[in-house]
């Protein structure tokens, strides 16, 4: 199985890392050919805005949409999260997501104040202990649709709790950054239980 990362923007490396750790061919990809030749794909955190934007200007929105929405599973870090929303919230004027999971993300959900912080988290499917979660300027999910699973989320100081982490049968979604920790519980999550009818094919 070869799982690529998208290599527009963002932190590429680190993912590729990650997904190596676990035992994947993991590639960059940046043309329609390098996507067409994956089974997976990461989007990587970085700036959902350019992200959206390269993938348009480099031709190749269209086709990430397409693999998308047939099925090629799909894991997005922070501005990845974001790109794989069906709806934004404080999005800038005509700002594009690839879609597919059924929710709303709010961008920089955690304010200006707290622009990055570290917390552990309880992660639905992964086993003790926590998670280190690292938000960078994160987005947090507002509303799900009834398909959407939460696997993680985190109690703001008013006391509302928002997803930070949701799955939607082939898509994974994080506001945190997993592959900046050396942890790679999630990324060996997406690898097994979402990748693994793959591995096992
Ligand atoms: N705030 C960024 C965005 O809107 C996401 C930040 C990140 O990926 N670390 O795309």
């Amino acid at each position: 199985m070869k799982i690529g990362v998208l290599a527009l923007q963002g932190d590429v490396r680190e993912h590729i890392q990650s997904l190596s750790d676990c035992g994947v061919i993991a590639v960059p990809v940046k043309t329609e050919s390098e996507i067409l030749g994956i089974d997976a794909m990461v989007i990587p955190g970085g700036e959902s805005t350019t992200i959206a934007k390269l993938a348009r200007s480099f031709n190749l929105f269209d086709l990430i949409v397409q693999r998308i929405s047939n099925g090629m599973p799909t894991y997005g870090s922070c501005a990845g999260m974001i790109l794989l929303s069906n709806k934004v919230e404080d999005a800038i004027t005509g700002q594009e997501t690839f879609g597919g999971i059924n929710m709303t993300v709010r961008r920089n959900a955690f304010g200006r104040q707290v622009d990055s912080f570290e917390t552990d988290l309880k992660f639905k499917g992964i086993t003790e202990p926590s998670i280190k979660a690292v938000f960078i300027r994160a987005p947090w999910v507002e509303s799900t649709g009834a398909d959407v699973e939460v696997l993680a989320q985190i109690t703001d100081e008013k006391g509302v709790a928002h997803p930070v982490a949701v799955r939607q049968a082939n898509l994974l979604a994080t506001s945190f950054h997993p592959e900046l920790t050396g942890d790679n519980r999630v990324h060996k999550y997406f690898v097994e239980q979402i990748c693994s009818e793959l591995v096992r094919g």
